[in-house]
């Protein structure tokens, strides 16, 4: 490894070593004028990295793609169900991996661009990105991150002083990326698709090995490893996605090459959270169907799941009849894990935690049955919540059109929180506090990313870095931010997302 290298990371490629048939040596284009918007400092902390030194031209040119000498760059390669329908070549089309580095606490974190010119995989898009869907990509990360959600984040975003056409013409830019790996169902599902072809199943148990070394290394020491390892993954996607639905998140586009093995959030497209509470909510103007609708999330993740068990199949069972058998008791599994990470998750929202709900088993259902009658915001309501709990239950009121159906409910509640739910002030404080702990103030609300993204676009990068501010501490109310919490003004057309990404 070159001396340049090393200043600001040393690169290692342990998936292009051990996986070579899964990606494919490549550059970035040459981006003359390079101009940093938004640099991570404490992810630069994270990963033993000197903000200055990527300030630098030398450590900008690398936020571009520009590599010291002896770093090879690659693009990778996954297949992926679209919508349902299988796509056997996706790949990185305008992305590429810039390496590997072992962070501060020494785990093994992928540099990624996107936005980085055209790849082999690009089949017709023009490899760019606009400005403002990765300064997007940068704040739904940074977002998720905060609440303590396990996502990829942006390191960077780099204006290249390159126009890109997109509906109109706008200010290019390239993205770099930290994740805990980019495996993804779709990379199995092409490994699978090489097996299938070739009759060999090296490449497909060498990406496994892979899998199981940097993600689930316990699988390893398992009677079968591979279903292990498959348990795992979906174990790790059940807690991810219950994080999601807890939020209110939507991620809008969960094909198979979206969703990694790490349980890592990836691809922020056209996803948002939600405003009013509906579970048919969908924002994605490509979305006509619903098929990513926010109350689709989890049975659309074990779908995605059973596509990576079929991928795995020749490695559970030599016998297909028992590699289907072992593999259908797994992904059946996952509803029953969503759920206990969900249920757990709503009974701390709703200051249970620890209370025995028995003596009302639909407290729940029918909380969420009011709150989408009523189009309740949904982020709001829980913060409201413990503010009644408190005995300042005004606001909470205000958010619903029938404010009698609120107090029937409510009522329930406080005889499910015992105590606690007519006890002191003491004790009504101390579940307030508990509520305040996992319900968040501050989510980026739709109407104020997309004013923050216009603004940048247009060269002011104010809103966007004060968004960033406020969104970095979600459970902290602030005094004079009170217009970060609130939804969108009455008379605002409904959110779309439109995926010109
Ligand atoms: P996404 O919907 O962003 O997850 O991307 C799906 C696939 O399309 C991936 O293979 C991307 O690499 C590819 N892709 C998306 N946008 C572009 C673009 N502008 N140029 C080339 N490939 C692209
Ligand atoms: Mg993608």
């Amino acid at each position: 490894m070159s001396t340049a290298a090393r200043v600001f990371f040393e690169f290692d490629g342990s998936y292009a070593r051990d996986v070579p048939d899964l990606s494919v040596p490549w550059t970035a284009a040459s981006f003359p004028a390079p101009r940093l918007l938004l640099l991570n400092e404490p992810l630069a902390a994270e990963l033993g990295v000197e903000p200055d030194a990527l300030r630098a031209p030398e450590g900008l040119g690398l936020l571009v793609g520009a590599v010291p000498e002896g770093v090879v760059t690659t693009a990778q390669a996954y297949a992926g169900h679209q919508f349902g329908g299988y796509v056997p070549r996706l790949g990185d089309g305008r992305a590429l991996l810039l390496g590997e580095v072992l962070d501060t606490g020494g785990h093994r974190r992928d540099l990624h661009l996107k936005g980085s010119g055209r790849t082999p995989f690009a089949r017709g898009g023009d490899g760019k990105a606009a400005v403002g869907p990765m300064l997007r990509e940068y704040l739904m990360g940074e977002a998720m991150h905060a609440l303590g959600i396990p996502t990829t984040r942006a390191l960077a975003v780099v204006a290249t002083g390159e126009p890109v056409a997109r509906e109109t013409m706008l200010p290019g830019a390239v993205l770099t990326r930290v994740a805990a790996s980019h495996l993804r169902v779709g990379t199995f599902q092409y490994a699978a698709a090489i097996a299938a072809a070739s009759g060999g199943t090296e490449v497909l148990r060498a990406l496994a090995a892979h899998a199981i070394a940097r993600h689930h290394p316990e699988a390893a020491g398992a009677a079968n490893p591979y279903l292990e390892f498959y348990r795992r993954v979906i174990e790790a996607q059940a807690a991810l996605v219950a994080r999601w639905m807890l939020v209110g998140f939507v991620h809008g586009v969960m094909n198979t090459d979206n969703m990694t093995i790490s349980g890592e959030t990836i691809d922020y497209g056209p996803c948002a959270f939600l405003d009013g509470y509906h579970p048919s909510t969908v924002f994605s103007s490509i979305d006509a169907n619903g098929r990513y609708a926010y109350g689709n999330q989890p049975p659309v993740a074990q779908w995605n799941l059973a596509r990576l068990a079929e991928a795995l199949l020749p490695l559970i069972d030599p016998d297909p009849e028992a590699a289907v058998a072992a593999a259908t008791d797994a992904v059946n599994g996952f509803a029953g894990a969503y759920r206990r990470h969900w249920s757990a998750g709503m009974a701390a929202k709703l200051g249970l935690t620890g209370t025995d709900t028995g003596s009302d088993p639909d407290l729940v259902t029918d909380l969420l049955t009011l709150l989408g009658e009523q189009r309740a915001d949904f982020t709001g309501f829980f913060r409201a919540l413990s503010e009644d709990l408190r005995g300042r239950g005004g606001p909470i009121r205000s958010l619903f059109g029938d404010p009698a159906a609120f107090d029937r409910w409510a009522e329930r509640w406080r005889a499910a929180l015992g105590a606690a739910g007519s006890g002191d002030r003491p004790a009504r404080e101390t579940v307030a506090a508990e509520m305040d702990r996992v319900n968040p103030v501050y989510v980026p609300r739709n109407h104020l990313v997309e004013e923050a993204l216009a603004a940048a676009t247009a060269g002011d990068l104010g809103p966007v870095e004060r968004l960033l501010e406020v969104l970095a501490r979600p459970f902290d109310e602030r005094p004079g931010y009170e217009v970060y919490a609130s939804p969108a003004p009455a008379g605002c057309p409904p959110h779309v997302t439109y995926c010109g990404t």
